[in-house]
C-alpha cells in the first residue's frame, strides 16, 4: 500500500461507494488517512439484533418525533432503542432485519435500551467481507470508538475498519513527516505516524486531544507558509511609488463630512504604504456602515493624481453598480476623472462626451465591452469598477497603481491573485487594499489573511443613531408589529428574516418549530398586515426574479420583504430601518450582526427585533449579548467562546477545516504556527532544506482547497 493508491486499488468498491467517497472528498490512500473522526464514543455496547417491531409517537410535551424499534437478540434478550428527531429510522429498516447497534446502553428489568444508537443493516456490513464479521452477543466496553463524518453509502463504520485496515498495512512507516522534527519538539507534538495512530485509536481521550493539537498546528502552519511566501513573493515585486499625501488632503476636505479618527489612520497607513517601491497589501476591515468607501475613493484619488490607473472590484453586479454612482459623486467636481463600470452584462462611462437630457447624469452611458477594454489599455479610464469581469485576460491596463477588492472573502485567492497578477510592464505590481466587514476574530483573521497588514475601521460615523435592539418574547410580538405598522405609514420600510424557505419535512428532518419564508409571507400578507404589500425573496429563485423583487423594494413599491439570511440584501436601502429576525437563536452572533447591518443606513432610528421560537422565558445568553454590544469584532470573539468554531458557520468558507477550526481557539498556537512560518521562510526563503514540506505545499495534498 503506498500513499498515494488510490482506493479502488485496496477495497471493493460499489460506484455508489465511489461516489459518497468522492462526496467527501476521499481518492487516496493518505486522505482516508487525513479523514478525521469528528467524536468518539466511549463504552460502547455493539451487538447484533433483530427487528421484532417499529412505530413513530410524538413527545408529547415537545411534540418531537420518536423513532422506537424492539429488537431480539439472538439469545432472545429483549432490546429497545429510541431515536429523537430522527423519524425517518423508521422507514429505513423492516421488521425482521438483522441490524447491528452501538452506543450506549443501560439495562432495566432484563430489557437493554438504547437511546440514539448507530444501526446498520447486518447484510450490508457483511457484504464487505470478512473484516466486518461481528462479535456476536458481545458487549465491547471502555473503548473510545470514533464516529467519522459519513455520506449516504459510506457509514463511519465502513471508514473505521477501512482506516484500521490502511493503518495496519504498514503504511505508516513510509510517511515522512512534514512538519521540521525542531518544531515537533519545541511544541511538545507527536510525531505523524503517532498522531494518526492517536487520532484514529485512541486509548484515552488525552490520545485523541494531543493528536488533534499536532493537526490543527500543523494546518494553520501550512496555510501561514504558503500565505507568507506568496507575500514575500509579491513584496520582491516593484510597485510604482505614489507620492499621495498632499491629494488625499485636498480630497478629504472636500467631504461634506468629517472622516472620523480611524478613518484618517487608515487612510494615513495606506498613504504611506503606496509611497514605496514595493507593493502594499492590506486589508481594511470594518463593519458594515463604518465608510470604508470613502478610504478607498481617498486613496484612489491619490492614484489617479499621481497619473496611475485603479481597478475596484466588486463581488456582485448590483455592488458593482452602487459603488459606480458613489464614485460618480465623489469625484463630481473632477471633471477629467474618467470612471467606469464593467460587468458581465454591461460597461458604462462617466462623463459622457455629449450630455444627452434624458440620461441620468448618475448612471453614465453605455459603451460596448470592447471599447471600454480599448479604452483601459489605453490608459483613457482612471478607475474602473466592475465585478469578476475585471479578471479577465481580455483585460489590459496601461498604468494600474491600485487594485481594491470589496468584500473580499467573496473571492477566492485565486481571484484575487488574478487580478493584482495581471502582466505589467517591467515586473511592476499594483498595490493592493482588500476590505471587509465580516467581523471575524482575530485568530482566523491572522491565519486566513496571514499575508495581508491589517486595519481596522473600529468606529462608526459620527450622529449615527446606534440601532436599537431587543430579544423579542413570544408574547410581545403584537407590540411589535404595531410599531411596524407606524413605521411604515409614516413611509419606513423594514426586513423580516426566516431561518429557511419552506415548511420542513417531518419525515425527512428535525422537526424544529420555526418560520419559513413562504408561509411568513403569506401570514404577514394576509394576517397581518393586509394593508401592505409583503413580498419575498430567497434563495431558490432566479437572478431576475431576485433583481425585480430589490428593485420593487427600492422603489417602495414592497413595504415588508421576507427573507432568508443567505440572500444578499445587502444593497443600500435606506428607507428600510427596521429588521425582525425569526428564530434569532438559530444564528450566529456575527450573522446577527451582519443582518441588522441591513438597516444601518440613514440617520433615522433602526430597529433590530429578535423573535426566538422557544416558548420558554429563558433567553440565550448570546441574544442577551447583541442587544448590548455594538461593534462586530467583540461579537465575532465572543461568539467563537461561546459556541466554539462552529460559531463561524463551518470552516469550509474560510478554507479551513475542522480540525484547523480548533486552533483557532487557541491564540498562542496561531501565533506559534505564525511565528515557525515566518523564521522557516527567514532562514530558508525557497524551503531549500526542506524539500519534503515544500513539495505537501506545492501539492497543497493535505490542505483544503482555497477556491
Ligand atoms: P461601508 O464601510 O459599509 O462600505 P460606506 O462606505 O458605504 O460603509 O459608508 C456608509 C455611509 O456613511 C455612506 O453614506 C457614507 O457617505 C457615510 N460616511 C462615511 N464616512 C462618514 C463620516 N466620517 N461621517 C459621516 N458620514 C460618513
Ligand atoms: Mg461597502
Amino acid at each position: 500500500m503506498r500513499s498515494k493508491d488510490n482506493l479502488a486499488q485496496h477495497f471493493r468498491l460499489k460506484p455508489a461507494q465511489i461516489k459518497a467517497l468522492a462526496k467527501l472528498g476521499l481518492h487516496n490512500i493518505i486522505s482516508l488517512l487525513y479523514h478525521f473522526p469528528s467524536r468518539y464514543v466511549g463504552e460502547k455496547d455493539v451487538l447484533l439484533a433483530k427487528i421484532t417491531s417499529q412505530g413513530i409517537r410524538k413527545s408529547w410535551r415537545k411534540r418531537v418525533p420518536i423513532a422506537e424499534m424492539t429488537l431480539q437478540d439472538i439469545a432472545g434478550k429483549k432490546i429497545k432503542a429510541i431515536w429523537f428527531s430522527q423519524a425517518y429510522m423508521a422507514k429505513k429498516f423492516t421488521e425482521g432485519s438483522l441490524v447491528r447497534l452501538s452506543g450506549k446502553s443501560k439495562e432495566y428489568r432484563g430489557t437493554l435500551s438504547f437511546t440514539n444508537p448507530i444501526i446498520e443493516l447486518a447484510s450490508e456490513l457483511e457484504a464487505n467481507g470478512p473484516l466486518f464479521q461481528l462479535p456476536v452477543n458481545r458487549r465491547l466496553l471502555g473503548n473510545l470508538v470514533p464516529v467519522y463524518p459519513e455520506s449516504h453509502g459510506v457509514s463511519s463504520l465502513w471508514l473505521t475498519h477501512a482506516i484500521q485496515k490502511i493503518l495496519k498495512s504498514g503504511i505508516l512507516k513510509q510517511l515522512e513527516d512534514p512538519i521540521p522534527k525542531e518544531i515537533l519538539q519545541k511544541y511538545k507534538l507527536p510525531s505523524l505516524a503517532h498522531s494518526l495512530i492517536y487520532i484514529h485509536t485512541p486509548k484515552r481521550e488525552s490520545d485523541a486531544r494531543v493528536a488533534r493539537k499536532r493537526f490543527s498546528f500543523q494546518e494553520i502552519f501550512f496555510i501561514q507558509l504558503e500565505r507568507q511566501r506568496q507575500k514575500r513573493e509579491y513584496g520582491q515585486k516593484s510597485a510604482y511609488n505614489i507620492n499621495g499625501k498632499i491629494s488625499a488632503k485636498e480630497f478629504t476636505k472636500r467631504m461634506k463630512f468629517t472622516p472620523t479618527k480611524a478613518q484618517t489612520q487608515a487612510l494615513d497607513s495606506i498613504i504611506r504604504d503606496m509611497n514605496r517601491a514595493q507593493p502594499m497589501m492590506r486589508l481594511l476591515e470594518g463593519d458594515v456602515g463604518s465608510g470604508k468607501t470613502f478610504v478607498a475613493a481617498a486613496a484612489a484619488y491619490a492614484v489617479i493624481e499621481n497619473g496611475f490607473h485603479v481597478a475596484y472590484m466588486a463581488p456582485t453586479e448590483i455592488l458593482a453598480k452602487q459603488h459606480f454612482e458613489s464614485f460618480i459623486e465623489f469625484y463630481k467636481h473632477l471633471p477629467n476623472i474618467k470612471i467606469g463600470l464593467l460587468t458581465g452584462s454591461e460597461c458604462r462611462k462617466f462623463p459622457s462626451k455629449i450630455s444627452h437630457p434624458s440620461t441620468s447624469l448618475k448612471a453614465g452611458t453605455h459603451i460596448s465591452r470592447a471599447l471600454m477594454l480599448k479604452r483601459i489599455a489605453t490608459g483613457q479610464m482612471n478607475i474602473v469598477i466592475g465585478t469578476h469581469a475585471h479578471i479577465a485576460e481580455s483585460v489590459k491596463w496601461a498604468k494600474l497603481a491600485l487594485v481594491i477588492i470589496d468584500e473580499q472573502h467573496r473571492f477566492g485567492t485565486k481571484q484575487r491573485a488574478a487580478l493584482v497578477n495581471k502582466p505589467h510592464p517591467a515586473s511592476y505590481a499594483p498595490h493592493l487594499l482588500s476590505m471587509t466587514a465580516t467581523p471575524i476574530p482575530r485568530t482566523l483573521a491572522l491565519t486566513i489573511y496571514g499575508d495581508l497588514d491589517l486595519t481596522l475601521l473600529d468606529e462608526s460615523p459620527p450622529g449615527r443613531k446606534p440601532i436599537i435592539t431587543k430579544v423579542v418574547k413570544m408574547r410581545e410580538r403584537r407590540v411589535v408589529y404595531e410599531h411596524i405598522r407606524e413605521e411604515i405609514k409614516s413611509g419606513q420600510q423594514a426586513y423580516v428574516i426566516c431561518p429557511r424557505i419552506d415548511e420542513p419535512d417531518p419525515e425527512k428532518e428535525l422537526v424544529i418549530e420555526t418560520k419559513d419564508v413562504k408561509s411568513e409571507t403569506e401570514k404577514l400578507g394576509n394576517e397581518i398586515f393586509p394593508e401592505f404589500v409583503v413580498g419575498m425573496i430567497h434563495g431558490k429563485m432566479s437572478g431576475n426574479e431576485k433583481n425585480e423583487i430589490m428593485h420593487e423594494f427600492a422603489n417602495g413599491e414592497i413595504h415588508i420583504l421576507v427573507a432568508t439570511s443567505v440572500v444578499e440584501v445587502g444593497v443600500n436601502i435606506p428607507n428600510a430601518t427596521i429588521i425582525i429576525i425569526e428564530g434569532a437563536e438559530r444564528f450566529g452572533l456575527a450573522q446577527l450582526h451582519q443582518l441588522r447591518g441591513r438597516v444601518l443606513r440613514s440617520s433615522h432610528q433602526a430597529h433590530c427585533y429578535l423573535f426566538t421560537s422557544r416558548e420558554d422565558t429563558s433567553v440565550p445568553k448570546r441574544l442577551r449579548v447583541i442587544e448590548k454590544a455594538k461593534n462586530g469584532f467583540e461579537l465575532a470573539e465572543y461568539d467563537l467562546k461561546l459556541r466554539g468554531p462552529g460559531a463561524l458557520g463551518g470552516g469550509r468558507q474560510w478554507g479551513v477545516s475542522d480540525v484547523g477550526m480548533e486552533a483557532l481557539q487557541n491564540l498562542k498556537m496561531v501565533e506559534a504556527a505564525r511565528t515557525e512560518a515566518k523564521l522557516l521562510l527567514d532562514s530558508n526563503p525557497t524551503l531549500k532544506n526542506y524539500p519534503f514540506l515544500s513539495a505537501q505545499l506545492e501539492s497543497n495534498a493535505n490542505l483544503p482547497h482555497f477556491e
